[in-house]
């Protein structure tokens, strides 16, 4: 009887997971060559009048774009491209079919690993939120643990503050990098999570310095909604879950749009279903609030702001209207410093970082964390894109490890960098 029963749960449960990827059935993901940027404003304008998802932007000569297309748009898609001769290929033939694949790796791979540390596999909300719990208690000399607020949905948005001195030595600089954002990157929260590892639960002889003289915020997971709606219902899924005022069946805001800065101008989408819509008004979200809150909070010593997204091999600082910050240079010098940094340790397949102005490499954007930290004053401010190894956002587990390596090592230079200057600029007013 109880077996009967187990066997019964197992079907109805095996046939949930089986339709779980449908709503991409048929999805193909096309590369696309640039020859010229009247090409790459051609695409441009077929993302919007189509409105297609953008998985990775292309820059002429160097990297091809990367743009899903539902079977609906098929058509229209590759004649206006066929019409004006642009090169494309089939980068992924069925999205449904690549999750159906992406899921199945997860899952032998949590087989394969009885122990897994928290930064070595896509973990949930609940385990994640844990292991904060956890470090805070068990190193309470070093690491407070914050509880910004609530997501939309409730769930609480928590984040560690790490300092020898308990945040009281004005003569730190503050580093603070968040992910998830978007929450259809998974890549990018081990990486947060193994910087919190690296700092407290494994410093190494090389890295006492990154300690004892730098205090650390690391937000692992911005958009928590998100981030298990991915899990749940739609694994592509990039914006918050909040409930529009604009709109009955469209939820959600692209939080990297929210920020106060050039609000709704470049970049973004009028229509509420779309991937870049950027909210009604900025901060309209809880999530991007707390962000805010903590830039603000800690504005005189927070050096360096990192968020982190997946993919595509860049460190990007601002502005995303095209114009650039004063420290320009010093803000080219720390991020390629970094980029060097990863590029040593890449893997054969994995592009090298590019480094540069957002808007100048990729498009204008605005609403951005990235610009938001840059205009209010802190020195330097970076979006970082993990490698994604031509899977896209759907990055196999196999690769945490590598990435989680790489980006610690650019994490580390950067901290560097950003104290000296910090020290400068300390020692010049005191
Ligand atoms: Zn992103």
């Amino acid at each position: 009887m109880e077996i009967r029963y187990l066997l019964l749960l197992c079907a109805v449960a095996g046939a949930v997971q089986a339709g779980k990827h449908d709503q991409y059935s048929g999805h193909q993901v096309f590369g696309i060559k640039f020859r010229n940027a009247s090409d790459s404003e051609l695409l441009h304008r077929l993302e919007g009048l189509l409105e297609l998802d953008t998985w990775q932007h292309g820059v002429l000569e160097q990297r091809d774009a990367m743009v899903m297309v539902p079977p609906g748009k098929r058509e229209a898609f590759l004649k206006a491209l066929d019409d004006e001769g642009v090169q494309h290929y089939v980068q992924m033939d069925d999205v449904a079919e690549a999750l159906k694949k992406h899921d199945d790796e997860i899952s032998a791979w949590k087989r394969a690993r009885r122990t897994r540390m928290i930064f070595q596999d896509y973990w949930r909300y609940d385990q994640i939120d844990a292991y904060l719990e956890r470090i805070a208690s068990q190193y309470p000399d070093l690491v407070t643990l914050v509880n910004a607020g609530k997501s939309y949905e409730g769930r609480d948005i928590k984040y560690l503050k790490i300092s020898t001195t308990k945040f009281n030595d004005p003569s730190k600089p503050i580093y603070f990098m968040d992910a998830m954002i978007h929450a259809r990157e998974w890549v990018t929260t081990p990486v947060a999570l193994y910087s919190i590892y690296r700092l407290v639960e494994n410093l190494r002889s090389q890295d006492q310095d990154l300690l004892r003289d730098i205090d650390w915020i690391i937000m692992p997971l911005v958009n928590p909604d998100g981030y298990e709606f991915t899990h749940t219902d739609t694994r592509l899924w990039r914006k918050t879950r909040s409930v529009l005022p604009v709109h009955e069946t469209c939820l959600g805001v692209d939080a990297n749009r929210n920020f106060d800065v050039l609000f709704g101008t470049t970049g973004v989408s009028e229509n509420p279903c779309a991937l870049t819509y950027p909210g009604t008004h900025a901060f309209s979200e809880p999530e991007t609030g707390y962000v805010r809150d903590i830039l603000q909070e800690h504005l005189n010593r927070i050096q360096l702001y990192m968020n982190i997204h997946s993919h595509g091999n860049w460190v990007l600082f601002g502005y995303g209207d095209h114009s650039l910050p004063p420290n320009a240079a010093q803000l080219h010098h720390v991020g390629a410093a970094m980029g060097a940094a990863m590029d040593a340790m890449k893997l054969p397949q994995a592009g090298y970082y590019l480094v540069g102005n957002s808007a100048s490499l990729l498009y204008g954007t605005s609403g951005s964390a990235q610009d938001y930290a840059q205009v209010i004053g802190v020195p330097f401010s970076y979006t970082l894109e993990l490698p994604g190894y031509g899977f896209g956002f759907l990055v196999p587990p196999q690769f945490i490890d590598q990435i989680n390596e790489e980006t610690w090592q650019g994490i580390a230079v950067t901290a560097r960098l950003a104290r000296s200057y910090y020290r400068a600029r300390y020692n010049a007013n005191n």
